[in-house]
């Protein structure tokens, strides 16, 4: 018998606010009965740090925080920095950024904080990392692959995320329909087991799927890479795309040296187009070791399951006060960023024009209101726009 239960919550539970922490719930009932929840407060959300010891993170997840309280119909004011913009955590005076500032009751968005943490964190993770990636792949290819490691259930959020930080390709069926691209895959094991070896697998992988998608051969799985390579590419001849390796941990030796004699093997073959793919349990330091000798990396874990980075949402102003707990910098900010001296400064909200101390330019503001007593007001712009000015600004940084 299974169990008759979902485990993952549904938008409308969310939306109800099921997913609280308790306490949010038992203050919310003290604020009623005390007369107190319809305080007005500034509420700001930042991080004490950058997860993998980085400088700067992609910042994520709004999209989902905004239709959250769209949903949930919160009379509330939403001040943002942009999706997509990559930023340190903190200004030059050390000061915490404000990623998100809600403006209103709070009583009204208290049990809310929960489920908005959890959408700004764990895609500002993904996607910090992906970034993290796509400044060392260089030029390479860099594929989502991670999903399996994950609830099913999340896996379009986390190729959003690989894909608005940079990737090429993302190989859920479900991801690609929904970013309206195709989805990117190349041969399982399983396969060339079941059809008793790479040549039958390659041939029926041939014959019966589409001819627009690239023949790419997974080269590892009873043989010598080198062997099935050679052996790939005689059954697929000109046909062949490219090869993957998932070489086991247990047997890779020296991966290099494996890639340098394939490529050697296949330059004798006059087959220097085809490309090399790797798998299997790649990191920022396997690309950096491997990127001058493969084309492209299919990249697992390492996304799907990145440190979340850890907001926290909090109080810094109640009816027009400064006030914040300790290690927190109260009162309301507004951050200011120069792009020519890539300095980000937070001001006083009410400041009319940011100065940036090194050039003394009229700096950007960078927090936008984006909800208005709880209607959207901002454009939201697609995947495919946060993903190009992603990628500007990664033109901009040598690192994360
Ligand atoms: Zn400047």
């Amino acid at each position: 018998m299974v169990q008759d239960k979902n485990w993952i919550a549904t938008q409308e539970e969310i939306v109800q606010g099921k997913t609280t922490d308790v306490y949010f719930l038992r203050t919310k009932e003290c604020l009623v009965k005390d007369n107190l929840d319809k305080t007005r407060v500034w509420a700001e959300v930042t991080t004490g740090g950058i997860p993998r010891g980085g400088k700067r993170l992609l910042f994520l997840g709004i999209q989902d925080a905004l239709r959250l309280f769209s949903q949930a119909q919160l009379n509330v004011n939403v001040y943002a920095i942009k999706e997509g913009t990559i930023l340190p955590h903190k200004d030059i005076n050390g000061v915490r950024i404000p990623f998100l500032v809600i403006e209103g009751a709070y009583g009204d968005f208290a049990i809310f904080e929960t489920p908005l943490l959890g959408c700004l964190c764990f895609q500002s993770g993904v996607g910090t990392s992906a970034v993290k990636l796509r400044i060392a792949a260089q030029n390479r290819s860099l594929l989502s692959f991670g999903i399996r490691r994950m609830p099913p259930a999340i896996a379009p959020v986390i190729d959003r995320a690989c894909y608005i930080a940079g990737f090429d390709g993302i190989s859920c069926v479900l991801s690609a329909e929904k970013l309206g691209i195709p989805a990117t895959g190349t041969i399982p094991h399983a396969l060339i087991m079941l059809e008793d070896g790479i040549v039958n697998a390659v041939k029926s992988f041939d014959s019966n799927i589409d001819k627009s998608v690239p023949r790419i051969v997974l080269s590892d799985t009873f043989n010598d890479e080198r062997i099935e390579v050679l052996q790939a590419l005689e059954a697929l001849g000109e046909k062949l795309t490219g090869v993957r390796l998932d070489t086991p941990g247990s047997r890779r030796g020296d991966l290099i040296e494996i890639i340098q004699e394939i490529k050697w093997e296949l330059k004798l073959r006059k087959r220097e187009d085809v490309k090399i793919f790797l798998s299997g349990g790649l990191t920022e330091e396997t690309i950096l070791e491997y990127r001058d000798f493969a084309d492209g990396f299919g990249i697992g874990t390492y996304v799907s399951n990145s440190p979340t980075v850890d907001f926290a949402l909090d109080i810094v102003e109640i009816e027009d006060k400064a006030i914040a707990k300790r290690g927190k910098f109260a009162g309301r900010k507004q951050i200011g960023f120069c792009s020519k001296c890539q300095i980000y400064l937070c001001e006083e909200f009410s400041v009319e024009e940011i100065i940036c101390p090194s050039c003394k330019e009229v700096m950007e503001k960078k927090l936008e209101k984006i909800m208005e007593n709880g209607r959207i007001i901002s454009k939201i712009p697609t995947e495919q726009q946060t993903r190009d000015f992603v990628l500007q600004q990664i033109d901009a940084i040598d690192s994360m």
